[in-house]
């Protein structure tokens, strides 16, 4: 699933290749894909100009001249290209056709991933924590943090901080040298000060080598993602610790897989707390 470094690099894919052209037609291959109303969306897109691509966590805007204003989130398998080979033409979900006679498609073999027109742009994407690229606003979001959670699970929560999936909450509390089960209340001022450091640089790190493909996740300009050679934990299970030689463990935090180094990442005694 893309995080916040493939959404990244998506957005500043696509805002080179369509910011300034105007959308001729849209074609909805698979009715869901557009989430709320189909015919205004259809309504208000056409003739729009983009002038602006962003990104909001996980989300993409797209803002046009005239203030439309709509999000693509590409959830499990969703990716924007520009041809479709013929294995994409069979999950193919929506297509943009721009004036100047070149196309955008939205390709999802799951399904999942949505477009939604929102009624403006400052109430897109309510809920959202704050975007976790700044040491100082992620430090500020942990100094906070009230919830005896795992620290895993917090970080996954897009509502504490917006655009960190399993990967980079992985790869993160590696370099902070923190265990996941952490409960989130309990980490140390220095803990804090150490997640906060590396969060922004394994996110900012993972962007400049345009994210991490382990299937599925594609660029616009249909490239896999360069980071994965440079994971520590995530899917390493079982492989010796880049650091100290350990076997990498994996555990079911609320549901998801976790991968950690048992020697490099050991829970604080809960006496010390005390
Ligand atoms: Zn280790």
């Amino acid at each position: 699933m893309p995080e916040l470094p493939e959404v990244e690099t998506i957005a500043r894919q696509l805002r080179r290749r369509i910011r300034g052209k105007t959308i001729a037609s849209v074609r909805v291959c698979w009715p869901r894909t557009v989430a709320g109303n189909r015919a205004e969306f259809n309504r208000r897109l056409r003739g729009m100009t983009v002038a602006r691509v962003s990104r909001r966590g996980k989300y993409i805007g797209v803002e046009g001249a005239d203030g439309t204003f709509f999000t693509i989130h590409l959830r499990m398998t969703g990716k924007l290209v520009k041809d479709l080979d013929s294995a994409d033409r069979r999950h193919q979900r929506l297509c943009f056709t721009f004036a100047d006679g070149t196309k955008l498609h939205f390709v999802d073999a799951r399904k999942f991933g949505r477009l939604r027109l929102w009624p403006c742009r400052g109430e897109s994407c309510p809920g959202l924590g704050p975007e976790p690229l700044r040491s100082e606003t992620v430090r500020r979001v942990l100094k906070k943090l009230r919830t005896n959670r795992p620290v895993k699970s917090v970080l996954l929560d897009q509502t504490v901080l917006a655009g960190i999936g399993n990967i980079y909450a992985d790869e993160a509390l590696f370099a902070a040298g923190i265990h996941p089960l952490t409960p989130a209340a309990s980490l140390s001022d220095a803990q804090q000060w150490r997640l906060a450091s590396v969060i922004p640089q394994v996110l900012r790190q993972a962007i400049r080598r345009r994210g991490t493909t382990l299937r599925n996740y594609r660029t616009v300009a249909d490239e896999s993602g360069e980071n994965r050679e440079h994971l520590n934990v995530y899917g390493r299970a079982g492989e010796p610790c880049f650091v100290c030689g350990a076997p990498i463990g994996k555990i079911r935090i609320s549901g998801r897989s976790s991968h950690n180094c048992p020697d490099c990442q050991k829970m604080r005694s809960v006496t010390s707390d005390k």
